[in-house]
């Protein structure tokens, strides 16, 4: 394969600006520049965030998001075209979040921030307020994203537990079980966090009988993609009250519409999508897109390629 011409499409100004990435690639050995959809034929590669049809007529697509899903896998490897991700730079970011909603549930920081909107000195009830140490929480991916938030939070003394396909062990997880022991696993978690990719696989495996299987007084964090639940169940555990609250940073709609029951809800935190965000982001997507032109280059296989 031959690429002289690398497009940043604009679509990426959804999480950094353009320009910036284009200027951090500048050195590379094949012209980078920033175009918008009209400009995707004059390109060999791509790196992007959305899809579009016209990216089957280039070689190779790059997506600033470790999640593929919104990508059409088979027409890729139809048209012989390359599709890599972002997967492996957002251990710490999504840690870090996740590590927020946990602190701002057990301090009641989320509490105390509605308060001050209307100036009221609230204080939580003697019983509202605990500490992390002590508690489990159970993550359900056991990769990069999984692996940073059991990093962070296991700094923070909470006990981690993980689901994968396998249920073999994985570093940093005290105990791992198999997806399809999934109920077992969060029986006894005071905090079950996603961390899956959404495949056909884990559409909905977020549903009425995972949040009946889940403590009444556990918390649930969604940080993967907003279809791995489904949100009608999750909004019933909640105003039923057999879940405690959530931390969501990916939903079914998005934007999370208006209308949506959510919004309202005292013990639930909403994030828009940012929970991988930092200053950085642009460096580390330019990172792996240097590391594949410079592969490239030498013929070796391209790193985080998903077709
Ligand atoms: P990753 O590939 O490193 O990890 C995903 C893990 O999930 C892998 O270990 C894989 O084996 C496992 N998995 C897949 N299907 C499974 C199943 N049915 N049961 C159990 N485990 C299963 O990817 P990552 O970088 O950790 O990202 C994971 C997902 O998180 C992405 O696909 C994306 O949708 C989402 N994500 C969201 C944000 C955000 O801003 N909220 C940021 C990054 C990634």
């Amino acid at each position: 394969r031959e690429i002289t011409f690398l497009g940043i499409h604009d679509s990426v100004g959804n999480v950094f600006p353009p320009t910036e990435l284009a200027d951090e690639l500048a050195d590379l050995p094949v012209h980078v520049e920033v175009v918008d959809t009209d400009g995707i034929s004059k390109c060999d590669a791509i790196v992007t965030r959305d899809h579009y049809d016209s990216f089957l007529e280039l070689e190779w697509v790059h997506s600033i998001q470790a999640g593929v899903d919104r990508f059409p896998f088979d027409e890729f490897e139809a048209n012989d075209v390359i599709l890599t991700n972002s997967t492996g730079i957002h251990d710490r970011t999504v840690g870090e979040t996740v590590a927020g909603y946990l602190l701002a549930f057990s301090r009641r920081l989320h509490t105390a921030i509605a308060a001050q909107q209307d100036r009221r000195w609230d204080r939580p009830a003697w019983d509202e307020a605990f500490t992390l140490p002590g508690k489990t929480a159970c993550v359900l991916g056991t990769g990069t994203l999984g692996s940073g938030v059991a990093d962070t939070l296991g700094s923070l003394g909470v006990h981690v537990t993980g689901v994968r396909r396998s249920g073999d062990p994985v570093p940093g997880f005290e105990e791992v079980f198999a997806t399809e022991d999934r109920h077992t696993a969060v029986a006894d978690a005071d905090f079950v966090i996603i961390t899956l990719p959404l495949t056909d696989d884990t559409n909905h495996l977020a549903d009425a009988e995972f949040f009946d299987a889940m403590r009444d007084d556990a918390y649930f964090v969604n940080v993967g993609r907003g279809s791995i639940v489904d949100e009608p169940a999750l909004v019933d555990a909640l105003e039923s009250n057999s879940i405690e609250g959530a931390g969501l940073d990916v939903f079914e709609t998005e934007p999370l519409p208006e209308e949506s029951p959510l919004w309202e809800m005292d013990e639930v935190i909403i994030t828009p999508h940012c929970a991988a965000f930092t200053v950085d982001y642009f460096r580390d997507v330019g990172g792996l897109v240097r590391e594949n032109v410079d592969r490239l280059a030498a013929e070796e296989p391209f790193v985080n390629r998903v077709v």
